[in-house]
């Protein structure tokens, strides 16, 4: 098939879901993509905050074929030791005490919510509530749509599961005035990424942990977008001096292999049981072997350590376009590498310029530009960026 029948094709077979761009992705490596004629894209999105080794990382690729030789799949009725290797790596990042490996953020979350629910109804069978916040994405399935506080994405798939309460992101007072004792959880990204790219207060998590035991409820975190490196530290929570009793992983995980994984702390060991919750996938040996190369990269390659420096310098930079173009940009916000730029206009035309100029950009939330790279970029690749940006913004400014 060519560039025009690949499209062709999925126009009429493919449920029209996802607002394509016109472009037909090939291969990639390091922080470039490139299409089927060969054009290269310097990839800012890392297919939203998830090849965070960049692409063909040779020991990721190295680590994938060598288990698929060996075993790609058994069951989570027996003992694998990558599974045991990746829980335990994990746990060592996190300072949480159990891991469950699922196949995406959204399962990850639905499991996250399914222990809240089975430790705090076991305490009060009324204890049901699970409090979200507005503009929040936590996936696709019904309980993760009904947690995701935007109501664009519930129309049309109700009825949705019940007890979940909406408040402002980073309005301490707005939480205060809903949470009870029959507060189940309250779940929250630690910075919201589809939503906009917002950054809480620098004590809110905190105050929100103090009410959650205050009232008994539990504090779930969803660092599927935050998570893994890219804010300069593990997990988005870390930067708010905090310790969530839940967090759920997925995108990064395994550089781009689908898995998904929630974590709490030893509190909630004791709550599933055999038969509680499972899945046939999820954990299986190929995506463990993968989290488990991802997981060796990010420390010893210090991955953190350049999301936070290239973070700052790209934060920097983007500043410097914010005063260049205060007509268009009204704000500059994130954390190392997970960087949001909001507009006064939809951004979807400036990121199809960009494509035009081999740049892949997001837009997220309307007019929100999302910048979530591989954490192997470099000031260079941050260079790139604002020199495309200078030739695309000047006609959207005036
Ligand atoms: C992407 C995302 C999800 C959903 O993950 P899927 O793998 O698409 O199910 C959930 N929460 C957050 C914060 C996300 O960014």
């Amino acid at each position: 098939m060519n560039t025009t029948d690949i499209i062709n094709h999925d126009k009429q077979d493919y449920f029209p879901v996802f607002a394509r761009y016109d472009i037909v992705l090939d291969h990639g490596d390091g922080a470039y993509l490139y299409d089927t004629d060969g054009k290269a894209y310097l990839d800012y999105l890392a297919g939203i905050a998830v090849n965070v080794v960049g692409h063909n990382y040779q020991p990721l690729v190295d680590a994938i074929a060598k288990q698929a030789a060996k075993m790609i799949h058994c069951s989570n009725l027996y003992y694998t030791e990558v599974q045991a290797e990746a829980a335990a790596k994990l746990k060592a990042l996190s300072g949480m005490d159990k891991v469950f490996f699922a196949n995406s953020g959204a399962e990850a979350n639905e499991g996250a919510l399914k222990l809240a629910r089975k430790y705090a109804t076991a305490k009060n069978p009324e204890k049901v509530q699970i409090i979200t916040a507005l503009h929040s994405f936590h996936g696709r399935t019904l309980a993760t749509l009904t947690a995701t506080g935007q109501e664009k994405y519930h129309q049309g798939s109700g009825p949705l599961p019940g007890g979940c309460d909406y408040v402002p992101f980073s309005d301490i007072e707005a939480i205060k005035a809903k949470i009870n004792d029959k507060t189940c959880a309250v779940m929250l990204e630690a910075i919201q990424g589809e939503g906009g790219v917002h950054v809480p207060e620098p004590n809110y998590l905190k105050e929100v942990k103090a009410l959650c035991e205050k009232h008994d409820a539990l504090l779930i975190i969803d660092e599927i977008q935050a998570g893994m490196g890219g804010t300069g530290k593990f997990f988005g929570y870390e930067h708010f001096g905090i310790q969530p009793d839940i967090v759920t992983l997925a995108k990064g995980l395994a550089g781009g292999v689908p898995i998904g994984a929630f974590l709490s702390t030893a509190k909630l060991a004791d709550t599933f049981h055999a038969g509680d919750h499972g899945s046939t996938f999820g954990g299986n040996p190929l995506a463990c072997a993968d989290a488990n190369a991802v997981l060796t990269a990010i420390t010893t390659e210090h991955l953190m350590d350049n999301a936070a420096a290239v973070g700052n310098y790209l934060l920097d930079q983007l500043k410097t376009l914010q005063q260049k173009y205060p007509t268009l940009i009204t704000d500059v916000r994130g954390k190392g590498l997970m960087v949001g730029m909001e507009l006064t206009k939809p951004g979807r035309d400036i990121v199809n310029d960009c494509l035009t100029k081999g740049l892949i950009i997001n837009c997220t939330a309307g007019n929100v530009l999302r910048f979530v790279p591989p954490l192997i970029i470099t000031n260079k690749d941050v260079d790139t960026l604002i020199t495309i940006l200078n030739e695309v913004l000047p006609s959207y400014a005036a």
